[in-house]
């Protein structure tokens, strides 16, 4: 069974229909990457898949919940799932080893000494281990983002969603954020990452999900995806990104 499957999912905001009629499923282990104009419905459909957002209707389950079940236990979905955001959502009054061992401690119940042990752990593999007691205010954006991604694997999470996560950051700072995603990637880790960075996509991604006006308009590998879209919409897409 995929780890994350929608089954004809729609979700509207009052009359306005932003996903519509999804079907769409990820495996154990894949790097899905969404592309699609803005205004697509990329970040609802992240944000239903740990129910940041309700669906309208259809069936989504991910990791075995029923996501739209009214007795689904949205917490422990939560605690599966980690999330990056375009802008870090860091806790600006604590430091960067607070912002790591926080949920930890708090949800998963390490004492702190292992918490400890496992940010400095996780500050290595990101590349800052020499800004753990730092505020998020005195580090740059990349560093900031590469803190949120060791704070979201510090719950050792089966799922990691990514929306734009390098959208908001100045151009010499997108590669040591995309280089800690590769490197999470290439480690078989489940990702779905909304990007605007193709290079990224061709890397990693065992598949690339082209959406506009909320539907799944084409999926692929990225060699086919990148060389061949069939899709009208995809083609003029890529054309102006590219
Ligand atoms: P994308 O991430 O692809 O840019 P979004 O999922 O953010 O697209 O938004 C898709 C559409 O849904 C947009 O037209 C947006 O204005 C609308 N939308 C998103 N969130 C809400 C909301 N909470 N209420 C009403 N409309 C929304
Ligand atoms: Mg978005």
């Amino acid at each position: 069974m995929s780890i994350i499957e929608f089954r004809n999912v729609s979700k509207s905001f009052g009359d306005f229909e932003v996903l519509k009629d999804i079907d769409f499923s990820v495996e154990e282990g894949e790097v899905v990457v969404i592309i699609g104009p803005s205004g697509s419905g990329k970040s609802t459909l992240l944000r239903c898949i740990n129910a940041l957002e309700d669906i309208s209707s259809g069936e989504l389950v991910v990791d075995g919940i029923r996501v739209h079940d009214e007795k689904a236990d949205l917490n422990r979905l939560r605690t599966e799932i980690g999330f990056v955001f375009q802008q870090f959502n860091l806790y600006p009054h604590m430091t960067v080893a607070q912002n790591i061992m926080l949920a930890p401690m708090k949800v998963r119940g390490l004492s702190r000494k292992e918490a400890e042990e496992r940010c400095m752990r996780l500050l290595e593999r990101v590349g800052i281990p020499e800004q753990a007691n730092k505020y998020p205010e005195n580090l740059s954006g990349g560093q900031q983002q590469r803190v949120a991604i060791a704070r979201a694997l510090a719950m050792e999470p089966k799922i990691m969603l990514f929306d734009e996560p390098t959208s908001a950051l100045d151009p010499e700072m997108i590669n040591e954020v995309l280089e800690v995603m590769v490197d999470l990637a290439r480690g078989g880790m489940t990702m779905v990452v909304v990007t605007h960075e193709m290079g990224f996509a061709r890397r990693v991604a065992d598949r690339v999900v082209f959406m506009d006006e909320g539907r799944i308009l084409e999926e692929g590998t990225p060699e086919h995806f990148f060389e061949n879209p069939e899709n009208e919409r995809a083609r003029r897409f890529l054309d102006r990104i590219l």
